[in-house]
């Protein structure tokens, strides 16, 4: 009696455990086949230089699962992370946005770079820098047509580590970003000697945008960028007010729901003739 009983309870922990864990259990599982399945794509958003001229493009991978609809990239990349799929997912994320970016150079959009996002566990990989050069080479395209996106906490947490991948990368020419700078944990003086390209700022800032210490901070993050000699990327600019801001910062560059929303490559190339229409 006592036995059943307390089979009874793990029977109920266990259904108390799995009722929340559900929805992630079978994404994990749906996950696995879903590249093969072609359930992946990629939108791309468009990054502009401080005069508005087109800089280049961000390439943000779209799940969308017959299942599920469509999954946000913050729910699944964890999971794909966890699972191990994020290392075929991000090698054909490079792929496909290299082929893209080559294609786009071949219709006159020579200078354009592409940014990438890559995950820890896709870079930690042995084999990550040969699958950049393969791409590139695949692609056909100058090494500094790419830039890589690290957040700068997992930069920062993974030091030693990371350091002398990231200037076999940039000794190629792969150009190296960090993201979200500003919500990671990293001391200063490590970024010091880093081979790094450009600084991200946090989006976190712009939500307090309006409230004067968090430009000044900006602005000494702005500044930090310049005494390293970082370009400096204003990431989710809404309203104008941001990209006034971006410009009294001094950004190189900004990108942003106000200038164009993340979308599939025909509906880029559908604002890329109209704005050459306009001017
Ligand atoms: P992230 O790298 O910081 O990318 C910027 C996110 O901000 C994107 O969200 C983008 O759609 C969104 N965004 C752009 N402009 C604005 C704006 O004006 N306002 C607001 N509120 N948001 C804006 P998304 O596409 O949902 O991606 C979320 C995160 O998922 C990305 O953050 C990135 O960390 C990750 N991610 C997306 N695609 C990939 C990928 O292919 N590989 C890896 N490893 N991570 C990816
Ligand atoms: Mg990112
Ligand atoms: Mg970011």
């Amino acid at each position: 009696q006592a036995k059943r009983h307390g089979k009874n309870l793990v029977w109920l922990a266990q259904m108390e455990g799995l009722v929340p864990n559900n929805r992630r259990a079978q994404l994990e599982q749906d996950l696995l086949g879903a590249l093969t399945r072609g359930e992946f794509s990629l939108h791309y958003q468009e990054q502009f230089g401080a005069q508005g001229e087109r800089t280049g493009f961000e390439a943000l991978t779209r799940w969308t699962s017959p299942q599920w609809g469509e999954v946000s990239p913050a729910e699944f990349i964890p999971i794909s992370e966890e699972s191990g799929a994020i290392v075929h997912l991000g090698a054909w994320v490079l792929t496909q946005a290299t082929t893209q970016l080559a294609k786009w150079h071949a219709e006159g959009l020579t200078d354009a770079m592409m940014a990438v996002n890559v995950s820890p566990v896709q870079f930690l990989r042995p084999d990550f820098e040969d699958s950049v050069i393969a791409a590139l080479q695949r692609a056909q395209l100058p090494p500094h047509a790419l830039e890589l996106k690290l957040t700068e906490n997992f930069v920062a947490s993974h030091l030693t580590i990371v350091a002398p991948r990231l200037k076999a990368l940039r000794s190629m020419g792969v150009r190296i970003a960090l993201d979200d700078f500003g919500a990671g944990a990293s001391v200063l003086s490590q970024l010091l000697d880093l081979p790094l390209d450009t600084l991200k700022i946090d989006r976190s800032f712009l939500r307090q945008s309006g409230v004067p210490k968090a430009h000044r901070v900006m602005g000494a993050i702005t500044a930090f960028a310049r005494a390293l000699n970082l370009e400096v990327v204003l990431e989710g600019v809404e309203t104008p007010e941001h990209l006034v801001l971006a410009h009294k910062l001094g950004c190189d560059r900004t990108q942003g729901y106000l200038q164009g929303r993340p979308a599939p490559p025909e509906v880029i190339e559908r604002r890329f003739s109209s704005s050459s229409q306009s001017g």
